[in-house]
């Protein structure tokens, strides 16, 4: 339920509402915005009597939310999150656009460092990497695990890059915590709800990846579980769905991401990687998803991708990533310059 003020109510208004909603056995959450005050009652699972409330001076209209998630909904949270992993980084704010890139899997310390100096050299900020991968098949390639975790913190400490990887288990949080920046949450585990609570309570910022076949109600609800444990730096990333098309590892929801911008005001990014899964669709779809209002792209890039350990065929080598990033420069300025 979401209560809304009068713009004349006063601060003991707020705080009757507020004690009402807690005699109530709920939780206020207090919801900022420029035109309005509203207050959020969180923690209750089904309908909310708003009788107690009736009479309360200074309350202009009460709204009860039926859908699955509240926290990262606009209703709850008008202006946009800009999630900040670090200094002089944002992701989600309108002046800039995000570039995370680098291989699928963390192979070697020679591989990361060629790569990530390669991508520091052309301005990118943000290097992807797994230690422990998700793989389909359990003969397929692991990831380094530990050993990938201490590569890529040496590579973090040699050239400045912030680190995105994933993690896997609720029990690893702590640990992967230790070296990465964001937090990367793989398709396959979106509803693992153990992980998205441990990860929740750890606040370091989350990137979420789309389930294989999610709707976008049960991807917004598994990044409410992280909301519900007061961590709101969560970035959402579309990494195409299964449908009948098997001509592209995935289908690349492109619609989503303006979607995701109405009604949630999380940041949302795509990687055009896992939603094609052909190197030469990389470029284009990244494009794509620019003016789609994407708040930014991951890319898988490796130094030798016919050698990759994983995902070879949708790696894009160093030069083909930087004929990408000038393209995104650009395409970037131009989006701004209509005011997309
Ligand atoms: C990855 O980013 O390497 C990965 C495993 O992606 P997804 O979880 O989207 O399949
Ligand atoms: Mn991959």
């Amino acid at each position: 339920m979401l209560i809304v003020m009068h713009h004349n109510a006063t601060e003991e208004d707020i705080q009757r509402v507020k004690e009402t909603i807690e005699k109530l056995g709920y939780r206020p959450v207090a919801i900022p915005g420029a035109e309005r005050t509203a207050i959020g009652v969180i923690g209750n699972q089904g309908w909310v009597d708003d009788t107690p409330f009736q009479d309360l001076p200074g309350i202009r209209e009460i709204i009860h939310v039926t859908k699955p998630y509240k926290l990262v909904s606009r209703d709850f949270h008008p202006d946009d999150t800009v999630v900040r992993p670090g200094e002089d980084i944002e992701i989600g704010s309108k002046g800039s656009f995000a570039v995370i890139a680098g291989p699928c899997a963390v192979e070697s310390a020679e591989q990361m460092s060629t790569v990530a100096k390669a991508l520091s050299s052309f301005g990118v900020k943000l290097l992807r990497g797994g230690a422990f991968k998700p793989r389909t098949s359990p003969h397929s390639f692991q990831g380094l695990r530990e050993e990938g975790l201490r590569i890529l913190n040496e590579v973090k400490k040699e050239t400045g890059m912030l680190i995105v990887t994933e993690v896997m288990s609720p029990e690893h949080v702590e640990r992967v915590a230790e070296v990465a920046d964001i937090l990367q949450i793989g398709a396959r585990n979106m509803q693992n709800y153990d992980l998205l609570v441990e990860v929740g309570k750890s606040g370091r910022p989350v990137l979420l990846k789309r389930g294989l076949a999610a709707t976008l109600d049960e991807w917004l609800s598994s990044a409410e579980y992280i909301l519900v444990q007061g961590n709101e730096n969560v970035i959402l990333c579309e990494r195409g769905i299964r449908t009948y098309e098997r001509a592209t590892r995935n289908t690349a929801d492109l619609s989503v991401i303006p979607l995701i911008k109405e009604i949630s005001h999380l940041p949302v990014i795509f990687d055009p990687s896992h939603a094609t899964g052909k190197r030469s669709l990389v470029r284009p779809m990244a494009l794509a998803s620019v003016m789609a209002g994407a708040d930014g792209v991951m890319v898988e890039v490796h130094p030798e991708p016919d050698r990759a350990l994983s995902d070879a065929a949708q790696s894009l080598d160093i030069e083909g990533f930087a004929k990408l990033y000038d393209s995104l420069v650009k395409l970037w300025k131009f989006r701004l310059s209509i005011g997309l």
